[in-house]
């Protein structure tokens, strides 16, 4: 589903991915963990074209895009790139001034030209899908961090995208908040949906991830199982971050 080959990217002369592969088959999870300022949310960006890559390429479902810094990327396939997937930010980036209802539908009538009457039910059976019946007609600010961040993933789903990428999502919650939220992402995965996930929580690494990777300072340091990276790194500098976090 995610096929990702010596992807470059700098911030002026700052190289942030220095030489990034990665694949990841249909229906399974990638957790991205590594220290803050390694690259992870760059790297997800990447995957959906917030950022544009330098170089190197990038195949995502039906959709292949090869990169240089000197040309623009066909048009076309990073619209299609773009529609394939769907990003939950740390942040919520909630339409402050609609409602839960209003913001999950939104994607759907303007970018998709759904109807408002299939949007309106679409959005229905995922706030219900996220454990947010009866919450439609709140507006964000009337929700806890926990119930925004739901109400962002049912929208991130709204346009059925093939892979749902996720820049962590749990990290501005309080920490009784973060439990419902990595539990609709558990089910989720559970229903076979293609997941990239930044995130520093660990036990959803090793419950969740089919595989882990380790980024440090713009490369893969680490790339398998949950088992392998979070119990038994090969290289030192692995070893080091992991402990840090225990
Ligand atoms: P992580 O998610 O692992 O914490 P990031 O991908 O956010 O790492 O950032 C990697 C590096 O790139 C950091 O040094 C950060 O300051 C820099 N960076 C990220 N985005 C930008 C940007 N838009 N402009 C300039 N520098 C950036």
């Amino acid at each position: 589903m995610i096929e990702i080959r010596n992807l470059h990217k700098s911030f002026g002369s700052l190289e942030v991915l220095k030489g990034i592969d990665l694949s990841l088959e249909k229906g399974k999870v990638l957790v991205i963990i590594g220290p803050s300022g390694s690259g992870k949310t760059t790297l997800l960006r990447c995957l959906n074209l917030l950022e544009m890559p330098d170089a190197g390429s990038l195949q995502l479902g039906e959709t292949s895009i090869e990169f240089d810094g000197r040309r623009k990327a066909d048009k076309q396939r990073v619209l299609k790139l773009r529609q394939n997937t769907g990003m939950v930010f740390q942040s919520y980036n909630l339409f402050p001034h609609k409602t839960a209802l209003e913001n999950v539908m939104e994607a759907q009538v303007v970018v998709q030209k759904r109807d408002k009457d299939a949007a309106r039910k679409r959005s229905m059976e995922l706030l219900a899908k996220v454990g947010l019946s009866g919450k439609e007609d709140a507006y964000p600010h009337q929700l806890s961090g926990g119930q925004q961040q739901r109400v962002g993933i049912a929208r991130a789903l709204a346009t059925d995208p093939e892979v749902m990428l996720f820049d962590e999502p749990t990290s501005a919650l309080d920490p009784e908040l973060v439990g419902e939220v990595l539990k609709v992402m558990k089910e989720l995965a559970a229903e076979g949906m293609t997941m990239v996930v930044v995130t520093h929580e660990m036990k959803f690494a090793a419950e969740a991830a089919d595989t882990v990777v380790l980024m440090d300072n713009g490369v893969v340091l680490e790339q398998g199982s949950p088992r392998q990276v979070l119990q038994n790194p090969s290289s030192d500098r692995a070893s080091q971050f992991l402990n840090l976090l225990t």
